[in-house]
């Protein structure tokens, strides 16, 4: 909600920039519809009050969770401190709006990135590795630089081990390297990209949050890509998948998954359970026990049709 509100407000923001003359600024929001605001209320905090109140209420109402108002303040206090923090370096009404939100899709353009298989229905299964995802906001520097900003309301662990990601562990960080060669591929035009994650809960021990900047280069790229390879070959050699959840109950089965979300033509189960079905009845071993999945999720292309 609190990323609702900022992604909104870079909207908002982007529409000033591109139409300079206009007093209202509107945004079209896939969630909370049509904004349109006055532009001198921008940088109200009643404007801000309200659109927080906004995305709380459109977001909430799809959910069984009741949002009370002790959690409502507590959001509306993590976008102060994504807009306050150190005078407004974040507040994406003070920057030069490249692109709100940008998502991404894109392909892997390596020979390893195919595949081609005939799957366990007799179908054949042909397509390539894809990564996908959604940047929170990304802004222009000067004319050769852009930053990414990404707002963290989680904490700064590692999931898998549950230790913290020192900013040392965060150059070898699977997300950012794949935020970063998604950045290089959608704005090759800039030379250099800066990547900022604000964790917003982790203070060290000081007052304010504190910021995470990297720079990453070309040979970023490569690294990233024999990542992505290995992790890729270990998934096709995996003999004895094990999944999320056996319940399927956890919130990436339940809410993010494709393979919980869809079923096979003719089955009335879901893919993953009916692929561990097959797997099982092919005498494979599908592990039953709680998997700590990597902090690294990858997915493959559908082929067309
Ligand atoms: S494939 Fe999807 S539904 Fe199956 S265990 Fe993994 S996350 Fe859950």
């Amino acid at each position: 909600m609190a990323h609702k509100v900022m992604e909104v407000l870079a909207g908002l923001k982007k529409f000033q920039q591109d139409n300079p003359r206009k007093k209202y600024l509107v945004v079209n929001d896939d969630k909370c519809g049509k904004i349109r605001e006055h532009q001198d209320k921008l940088h109200t905090g009643e404007f801000v009050d309200r659109l927080t109140e906004k995305a709380i209420s459109d977001y909430a109402k799809d959910s069984r969770h009741k949002f009370y108002r002790k959690e409502r303040a507590e959001i509306r206090q993590t976008v102060e401190t994504f807009l306050t923090w150190n005078d407004g370096q974040f507040d994406p009404r003070l920057r030069n709006i490249y692109y709100p939100e940008p998502h991404f899709d894109i392909p892997i353009e390596e020979e390893w990135a195919k595949f081609d298989f005939v799957d366990a229905h007799g179908k054949q299964q042909t397509g390539q590795l894809a990564i996908k995802g959604t940047i929170d906001l990304v802004t222009l520097v000067n004319e050769e630089t852009i930053e990414v900003v990404d707002w963290k309301s989680g904490r700064r662990l590692d999931w898998a081990t549950g230790e913290e990601k020192t900013y040392e562990k965060m150059w070898g960080d699977p997300q950012l390297l794949l935020y970063f060669y998604a950045m290089s591929k959608m704005f090759p035009e800039f030379k250099y990209r800066i990547m900022s994650i604000f964790f917003y809960k982790d203070t060290e021990g000081k007052p304010d949050p504190v910021p995470y900047s990297f720079c990453f280069d070309e040979s970023d790229e490569e690294r990233f890509l024999e990542m992505l390879k290995n992790r890729v070959g270990e998934i096709k050699e995996n003999m004895s998948p094990k999944p999320v959840d056996p319940t399927r109950k956890d919130l990436k089965c339940k809410y993010l998954c494709h393979f919980y979300k869809n079923k096979f033509e003719g089955e009335s189960n879901c893919m993953c359970r009916s692929v561990e079905k097959s797997l099982k009845e092919e005498g494979m071993d599908v592990v039953l026990e709680k998997y700590t999945a990597p902090d690294f999720n990858i997915g493959f292309y559908e082929a067309p049709g």
